[in-house]
């Protein structure tokens, strides 16, 4: 099939209203949408009003690149990637997309020629948050990726009402606030009634013989809900092409409740209808046990459902029959939220499209890839059975199929082993029988990978060991990446302007080639004072804006140590406390030690339901106060709490750090990403041998970058003789006064006792291994206070950071997915 709008349509010119990209025509844009989009007396317009007028003048400079991707998904020589993801953290759109169609400049002018600030129209924009930290992000820095590699490529998500809370800091304490983020309308989405979905939910089977007298089963639901799909553009960087971010929001079916209406039960048809919508109401927090649990599986059918259909419907409108829908779309599964997807593809070829189970197997194998993303055994999907059966009662029956077919393979490669075939089986049998959505993935899936090569390693020795042992070949590396568009040119222009003076502009799209031409200039005197400049604007920048969120006045002038990620115990930031209060104890003792003047930032969401994360944020906040308000610490530390860490927050943060804080456990992080974003913005690392960190290190250079903590082998030595974290305290002089003050009362007088479920988990259990871990952290905090005074040379191995990043840039990691992964040539 061969579409031709593109040549119907009229080429853009410079100065087009539509679609020109000059000032002049840029202005008359805003102009006409303050006018004809939104009825608005320039005079009388608000901020938001600009701010909208503003975002539809620059969509409407995507749909010509739109139009080359539709094209693209309608070529049947080319693969899509369906990339199916419950959380898309994408960040605020509009500065993105002005640098990636490089109107960036000429809209400022713009903007200005009309008595605006391009500044305060940026802020204006509610950021969608539509995902909980880093699986979200990554999706996000995936769709960026795509894009700018020319890879046709579907985004499919949930339009969650509601995304991630908004966190507001009281009395130290952190307060959930819901998201509108949809409550002034979103500008960039564009609404597609026509391609809705219908999605089922519940009922029975039962069998039957079709026209051909043949036995199928058929599915008797007893709810039916519609997915409606918004389409939001993802700009490729300057290229003519865009990503395409489809995400679904449930609504009722118009004739479902058309019999409650005939019959005069207007209020069960409305109650339907609040149901349905129920399903996209609600992005759920992480580590929220148990509860919500029926609208968390309803969410994830739902949307990948949803995505299946038009996936179905894509392939078909490119004149092919279904037999060869692999060769049309490879689908990422990011972690075991869309695992359903595999019995639902199941469902749609055999039943709705009468295909034979063993061909429908081969294409749904073909499809199918599944990213790993964690090896905390809680974060394990499981769904008890009887549950999972009363929503998806066929898709329950599938899964018996799949496993049964499959453990008679395991018995056939493994005779007389009844032990493996209970291990892999998709059916947890123990106790509560339930299924391992990440065992119906690893089934399914031609290849799955983990996201860092320690995590890899760890997934092939732990979790998947049994699926390792039987298909080696299945298992592939793709370590995360971030994208140097957001991460760095849009977030950090300072140092996006001073690399582009130095080695020009082809770094932003060829990291890997090109940023490590920065290297030789870290010998460069007059180059790292550049560099400085740099960091130390925006460290000033960052400081005026703790200053407007916190009231608290941080110098800019002291080392700026930074720890921003979701609040987790296995991510230690109260061992990052521990720290804190050893240097406070040693001014306590010794008011005149000269030490390295430190500000310590925090950021990060603890989920509503974490009682601990929660106090861990409280504990910051805590010894903050006290800390803050000591004249014999003045000028030499502060602690400060960032409130509601996200994307546009991050922006802001990144960029100033000079210390990144990457202390997980070893062996709990699966590769994290933040510490890509810190290092390519020249902060230092502290860190474990965890996740990419492991990675980071051997890139930057081992002398580059700061090493503590035991290693995944000695975390499990430990454990296996036996760890007792009291030791370390009654050991450990200067970590027993730390815990003392804590236990004390001296950072909360208000309430003694405040902090002794946190100290008694330490003392007694330490889950995460912080005792164990204290005397190294804070032995190479010692050395980074000392490496900090010969600035010189801190600004050396800062510059040597950042040139040594360029296999962190997700281009990277996209580039190994087509090629490992998805067999997908890449495009323009
Ligand atoms: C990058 C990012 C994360 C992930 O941070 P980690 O340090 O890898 O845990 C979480 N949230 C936001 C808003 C981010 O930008």
């Amino acid at each position: 099939m061969k579409l031709e709008a593109k040549e119907d349509f009229p080429p853009a010119t410079e100065n087009d209203a539509r679609s020109g990209n000059s000032v002049a025509a840029i202005r008359k844009s805003i102009l006409d949408h303050i006018h004809f989009s939104q009825a608005r007396l320039p005079v009388m317009a608000t901020c938001n009003d600009w701010y909208v007028a503003l975002a539809y003048t620059v969509r409407d400079r995507m749909f010509g690149h739109w139009m080359n991707v539709v094209q693209a998904i309608a070529d049947p020589q080319r693969k899509i990637v369906g990339y199916l993801s419950a959380e898309f953290l994408m960040g605020p759109h509009l500065g993105n997309a002005l640098i990636n169609l490089g109107i960036h400049d000429n809209t400022r002018a713009a903007v200005a020629q009309l008595g605006l600030n391009l500044d305060d129209l940026l802020a204006q924009e509610e950021e969608p948050g539509l995902g909980n930290g880093g699986l979200g992000r990554l999706a996000a820095c995936y769709m960026d990726s795509l894009a700018t590699l020319g890879v046709p490529a579907l985004g499919y998500g949930i339009r969650y009402e509601f995304g991630i809370f908004s966190q507001e800091i009281r009395d130290g304490r952190q307060v959930e606030k819901t998201d509108k983020w949809l409550r002034l309308g979103n500008p960039w989405e564009i609404h597609r009634p026509e391609l809705s979905c219908t999605v089922n939910f519940g009922g029975r089977t039962e069998w039957f013989h079709d026209e051909r007298g043949r036995l199928r089963i058929r599915w008797i639901p007893n709810r039916v809900i519609k997915g409606v799909p918004y389409d939001t553009p993802i700009p490729a960087f300057r290229k003519d092409f865009i990503g395409i971010l489809r995400l679904w929001k449930s609504e009722a079916v118009e004739s479902f409740d058309f019999q409650a209406f005939n019959v005069g039960d207007y209020y069960k048809a409305v109650d339907e209808k609040v149901v349905s919508e129920t399903v996209s109401k609600v992005l759920y927090p992480n580590d929220e046990p148990e509860i919500g649990k029926t609208l968390r599986l309803a969410q994830q059918y739902f949307f990948v459902s949803c995505a299946l259909q038009d996936m179905i419907r894509v392939h078909l409108i490119r004149g092919k029959a279904l037999d060869t829908f692999h060769e049309s779309f490879a689908v990422q599964l990011n972690d075991t939220h869309p695992a359903i997807a595999v019995a639902e593809l199941m469902r749609l070829l055999v039943d709705e499209h009468d295909m034979d189970w063993c061909e429908a197997w081969t294409i749904t194998r073909n499809v199918f890839s599944y990213t790993n993303h964690t090896l905390l055994s809680e974060a394990l999907e499981k769904w008890p059975l009887p549950f999972f059966g009363h929503l998806l009662p066929r898709h329950l029956e599938i899964i018996y199929e799949i496993n049964h077919r499959f453990l008679e393979e395991v018995r056939r490669h493994a005779p007389g082993d009844d032990g493996l075939a209970s291990r892999l089986s998709i059916i947890d049998e123990g106790g509560q029988k339930s299924i391992r959505m990440a065992h119906l993935a690893s089934v399914a899936g031609h290849r799955i990978n983990g996201v860092a090569e320690l995590h890899t390693k760890l997934l092939s020795r732990t979790v998947l060991r049994d699926f390792h042992a039987i298909y080696p070949d299945r298992f592939v590396n793709v370590t995360n990446g971030v994208t140097p568009r957001r991460w760095m040119v849009l977030s950090n222009p300072k140092l996006a302007g001073l690399l582009e003076s130095a080695i020009g502009d082809r770094w932003i799209c060829r990291f890997e080639e090109e940023i490590e031409k920065i290297a030789p200039l870290a010998d460069d005197p007059a180059f790292r004072n550049h560099w400085r400049e740099v960091k130390r604007g925006n460290k000033a920048d960052l400081a005026g804006l703790i200053h407007e969120r916190t009231g608290n006045t941080v110098d800019p002038d002291t080392l700026f140590d930074v720890q921003v990620k979701r609040i987790h115990e296995y991510k230690r930031q109260h061992l990052n406390v521990l720290h804190i209060v050893t240097l406070y104890n040693r001014i306590r003792r010794n008011p005149n030690l000269d030490i390295t003047p430190r500000t310590f930032i925090f950021g990060g969401k603890a989920a509503p339901g974490y009682a601990m994360a929660k106090l861990i944020i409280k504990l910051i906040n805590d010894v903050g106060a006290v800390v803050n308000r000591d004249p014999d610490v003045a000028g030499r530390l502060k602690v400060v709490f960032f409130p509601n860490f996200n994307v546009k927050n991050g922006q802001m943060i990144y960029p100033a750090a000079e210390l990144s804080e990457q202390i997980s456990t070893a062996g709990k992080e699966a590769s994290g990403t933040g510490n890509m974003k810190f290092s390519m913005n020249g902060a230092l690392t502290i860190g474990t041998l965890d996740g990419a960190n492991v990675e980071i290190r051997e890139a930057v250079g081992p002398e580059n970058f700061f090493l503590f903590g035991l290693t995944v082998d000695q975390v499990n030595d430990l454990w296996g003789r036996g760890y007792n974290p009291r030791r370390y305290y009654e050991e450990n002089a200067q970590l027993r006064e730390a815990v003392d003050l804590l236990y004390s009362g001296h950072f909360s007088p208000d309430h003694q006792a405040r902090f002794v479920p946190l100290l008694d988990t330490l003392l007694n259990h330490d889950p995460y291994m912080l005792l164990a871990d204290y005397q190294a952290y804070i032995d190479c905090q010692d050395q980074i206070a000392a490496a900090y005074r010969d600035q010189e040379h801190w600004t050396r191995i800062s510059i040597l950071n950042v040139a040594r990043m360029g296999r962190f840039s997700s281009d990277r990691s996209i580039r190994e997915y087509c090629k490992d992964i998805w067999r997908i040539r890449q495009g323009v």
